[in-house]
């Protein structure tokens, strides 16, 4: 069976060697050294001056709303995961969907200004797939429009846009560390903010509000993470290296099988690098897709049709908008298997199976 993603797990004597320190401190979670040895090590490898570990992507993104006081309409992306939408209902704003960019697949900076309203406190947009969004374009938006910036940057742990990490742009910058991911730390979150102020704020928000045993500074809630979960992230993290070269010769070898494939492929930030989280594909035709995906399965090869359906049409607690880039791209895209213990091998089997499908 060939899943459509497996989570990456270190040696085990690795991640043994940690717990076994756990038992000596009886240190279990609370800002415990394995945490604080993360935060501190994600920060050299990312390049950024502050960041917090925290429980997960979700909560990084409701932490971040709710330290930037957002109020009203949000204007954010239709593809993308659930949460970055909920996120922001959760926090009793309203996202306003904008349509997103047929090649890149992230949010259309050319029609956000067209969505804003004396209402709109921020945009929030997803860097899908870990391709960065117009991030010059949408910052100039946010300054003439005195608006926020958050990006739901899940799926981009890693990437480097301009010579800097895609983590340094915008107000705050969340990443997601689910076992589903790149890079991970079973469950788990990351904040990232350019801005001191910001930063103390959000780790009073983490904390309960806490400030020092009997004051409290903030509303808060638990965003902490645990020593468990550290361990797990600082034993994938002396293999990151490792995972996304591996990842890198996959992608190479599925874009060489899949050249004459009736599909194409999201277009690269032409400033960034790619750090491989996933091999999306846009069918030219949403029959052959469907074939296509029945094909593999018959051979125990499983896809994901990630993102369908649009977050504008499908959730019950938002109004549906229809936006016709974003109905059309969810239609037709399709991301094969990729993983670390995929072998070139799978990816031609895959491949062929693909091409069969096509051919016939
Ligand atoms: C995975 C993901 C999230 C949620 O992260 P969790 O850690 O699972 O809560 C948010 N946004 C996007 C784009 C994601 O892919």
């Amino acid at each position: 069976m060939i899943p459509v993603t497996k989570p990456f797990l270190p040696p085990q004597e690795e991640y043994q060697a940690l717990l076994n320190g756990i038992w000596k401190r009886q240190w279990l979670t609370n800002m415990g050294p394995l945490a604080s040895s993360l935060e501190m090590q994600l920060k050299e490898y990312l390049n950024v001056n502050h960041l917090l570990f925290v429980t997960n992507g979700t909560v990084a993104l409701q932490m971040a709303i709710k330290a930037l006081d957002l109020k009203g309409e949000i204007i954010t992306t239709p593809f993308s995961f659930v949460a970055t939408t909920s996120s922001i209902v959760w926090e009793n704003c309203t996202p306003v969907f904008v349509d997103i960019d047929e090649s890149s697949l992230n949010i259309d900076a050319s029609k956000i200004e067209t969505a804003i309203t004396p209402n709109t406190s921020a945009i929030l947009a997803t860097h899908v797939y870990g391709n960065p969004c117009d991030v010059e374009k949408i910052q100039e938006i946010a300054d003439k429009h005195n608006l926020k910036v958050i990006y739901d940057a899940a799926h981009a742990f890693g990437v480097v846009i301009n010579g800097k990490s895609v983590f340094e742009y915008g107000d705050i910058s969340t990443c997601s560390l689910h076992a589903t991911k790149l890079y991970h730390s079973v469950e788990g979150g990351l904040i990232i903010t350019k801005d001191p102020k910001l930063l103390k704020k959000l780790a009073y928000i983490r904390n309960f509000g806490f400030d020092g045993p009997e004051n409290f500074a903030e509303l808060g809630l638990n965003g902490k993470n645990s020593e468990f979960h550290a361990a797990m992230g600082l034993a994938n993290l002396k293999h990151i290296d490792d995972i996304i070269l591996k990842r890198k010769q996959l992608t190479e070898r599925y874009s060489e099988k899949l050249k004459h494939l009736k599909a194409r492929r999201p277009i690269w930030h032409d400033m960034s690098v790619n750090n491989y989280a996933y091999y999306p594909l846009v069918f030219e035709d949403k029959e052959l897709m469907m074939l296509t995906i029945e094909a593999l399965q018959a051979n125990n090869v499983f896809t994901r049709r990630y993102f369908y359906p649009s977050l504008s049409t499908s959730l019950p607690y938002v109004e549906s908008q229809l936006l016709d880039v974003t109905e059309f791209i969810s239609e037709k895209v399709l991301c094969l298997p990729l993983y670390y213990d995929l072998t070139l091998a799978d990816v031609d089997l895959i491949c062929r199976i693909i091409l069969r499908t096509q051919n016939n």
